[in-house]
């Protein structure tokens, strides 16, 4: 007999990203010429994880009290400042305008997703996730009690917007409210990402459901908006758009420093929360921070403090831009190797524009996987899919793999 409570007796973290991720590792140690394409951290071209000189700059600058005290629940008015700095930027002042917004510091991007399911599903709702997912999402799901529906990610080679509306709709009729988590820039897995016209149908359709009061509320994981092939600009230009939503809905960044600042191990990130009506937002503040305290407490200060003093202090958050720069147009150059070698092989992916993974559709990703690891590469298996990781390869792997893998996908 077990110990587990009834809801806990089918808890399994069946993620095989971890796992696959710690035997490349180990095997990679043992043999530099492992290639190791499993877990989303960006290394540089010589196989180290890459660190960003500013933040360890500001980390060197950092007291024992800024380090190691105490942080408060939500997140030090710096931070906040920070954070809004960081996304807004050019519509900063426009955003402190025309809508109202709360930060809300979390143990990464994860527990921006977390909280959200906590406060935003009634027990049994259930959230809109894509058809091709970062997994965890369906863990943080049961977790808070609730359950999920995917949505198609796409039609053809473009969001499936249509898809988008009528699970939607779906959700409106049978639990009278609507969560829909949106991954973009960079998608996990599949490295699809948005136009503004799609961001702009996208908040139609929103408004169109919302309408008549339905609370709508859009969880927006932007985990990878800073290595978008476009740019700050482009991604800021999307975001604008949530000026234009009604009060009925709440949008809620998922922020990640351990993308945006490579502080994966740091556990640093934020719920950003946005709408055009004041009570949503209070009311955000007000249930976060009951479940941080609940659930975790409060974040690392030596996080938080990182970040505000990194985006505060001008010369130090240029430099930072500027290694930024450099880490993404590394990142382009490797999936514009990766892609126009699977073209030139004939290897399939999903629609992809940029970002860390590349997405290959497979019969029997298991066996291929198996394949691979004989060759000394080692990718993630995932439901029909394989999940390559480019964030953690070179240039040169990229132009080797895709020819590797086409071969491993005939060999059964
Ligand atoms: N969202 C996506 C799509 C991710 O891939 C990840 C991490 O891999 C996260 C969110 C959260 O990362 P963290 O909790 O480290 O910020």
């Amino acid at each position: 007999m077990t110990l587990l409570a009834k809801r806990s007796i089918i808890k399994e973290d069946k993620s095989n990203i971890i796992t696959l991720g710690a035997i490349a590792k180990e095997e990679k140690k043992k043999d530099p010429s492992v290639i190791n394409a499993t877990i989303g951290m960006y290394y540089s071209e010589d196989g180290k994880l890459v660190t960003y000189d500013s933040v360890n700059k500001a980390l060197n600058a950092l007291t024992d009290d800024e380090k190691y005290a105490y942080a408060s629940t939500p997140g030090s008015k710096d931070l906040h400042e920070a954070l809004k700095r960081w996304v807004f930027r050019e519509y900063y002042d426009e955003f402190m305008k025309n809508t109202f917004v709360s930060v809300m510091a979390t143990p990464g991007g994860s527990g921006a997703i977390s909280n959200t399911f906590s406060n935003y599903l009634n027990e049994n709702d259930k959230a809109l996730l894509p058809s091709y997912m970062w997994g965890n999402y369906k863990q943080f799901a049961y977790e808070n009690y609730a359950s999920f529906d995917t949505y198609e990610l796409f039609d053809g080679d473009k969001l499936n917007l249509n898809d988008i509306k009528n699970k939607m709709e779906l959700h409106k009729k049978t639990q009278g409210r609507v969560l829909l988590v949106i991954n973009d820039p960079c998608q996990n897995p599949t490295g699809y990402t948005m136009t503004n016209e799609e961001w702009k149908e996208l908040i139609d359709i929103i408004n169109d459901i919302s309408a008549d009061g339905t609370p709508v509320i859009l969880l927006h994981d932007m985990a990878y908006i800073d290595y978008d092939y476009r740019g700050f600009e482009a991604t800021r230009n999307n975001l604008r758009l949530y000026q234009k939503l009604n009060k009925n809905v709440l949008v809620v960044l998922a922020f990640s420093g351990s993308k945006t600042l490579a502080l994966y191990g740091v556990r640093i990130g934020a719920q950003i929360a946005i709408s055009t009506n004041k009570e949503n937002v209070d009311d955000f503040a007000r249930a976060n921070k009951f479940s941080s305290r609940a659930k975790w407490s409060n974040t690392t200060n030596l996080g938080a403090n990182l970040i505000a003093k990194v985006i505060l202090d001008d010369q130090r958050r240029a430099k930072f831009e500027e290694e930024l720069d450099f880490a993404r147009n590394i990142l382009v150059t490797r999936a514009k190797t990766f892609i126009e070698e699977a073209n030139k092989v004939g290897l399939k992916t999903l629609p992809f524009k940029c970002g860390f993974f590349v997405t290959i559709p497979c019969d029997n990703p298991d066996e291929v996987y198996k394949k691979l690891v004989e060759r000394k590469i080692h990718i993630i298996p995932m439901g029909n899919v394989l999940r390559v990781t480019i964030s953690s390869i070179s240039i040169n792997d990229c132009k080797k793999l895709p020819m590797v893998i086409k071969e491993a996908m005939k060999w059964h």
